[in-house]
């Protein structure tokens, strides 16, 4: 099995709309972490659970003002995957298959966070399989931004 991914400079094709974090919106925290290659997810002071994606609201105890974020070890184990083989966007035309996983966080109240899994796209993936971050750092855009992938350990 071969595998062009890895001759380019990024882990997606060219072309693909990049996410542009806000600086107002309640992912600024994660993606300034992200920057840093640090993994930082919502915590809830009140009722002491993490919640991913990022809310308002606590959807435990519905505290308004106890979130905030604390940074966590930035590996996990796949709960869930897929193979995508239908390019959704012209510009993955040339990048189909490639894999995404559903990765949970045990050390951090199982919160579930999704990405790429890099690596050969047509890989035996495992469930329950360890993976690490992967920080990729497109310092080439503005705003500069940073992009968390997951690898198998
Ligand atoms: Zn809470």
């Amino acid at each position: 099995m071969t595998s062009t991914s890895t001759e380019r400079k990024y882990y997606l094709p060219e072309g693909l709309p990049a996410p542009a974090p806000h600086i107002d919106d309640l992912g600024k925290e994660f993606w300034d972490g992200t920057r840093e290659h640090e993994l930082r997810v919502q915590f809830c002071e009140s009722c002491q659970e993490f919640q991913w994606g990022p809310e308002w609201i606590c959807y435990r105890c519905h505290s308004f003002d106890t979130l905030t974020y604390r940074t966590v070890e930035p590996r996990g184990t796949i709960f869930s995957w897929e193979r995508v083989w239908y390019p959704t966007h012209p510009a993955l035309q040339m990048g189909v298959p490639y894999l995404v996983a559903l990765v949970e966080l045990p050390h951090a109240g199982n919160i579930r966070m999704v990405g790429n899994l890099l690596g050969d796209p047509e890989q035996e993936v495992v469930i329950g399989s360890a993976v690490d971050a992967v920080f990729e750092d497109h310092d080439d855009s503005d705003p500069q931004y940073t992009l968390v992938h997951w690898r198998t350990v």
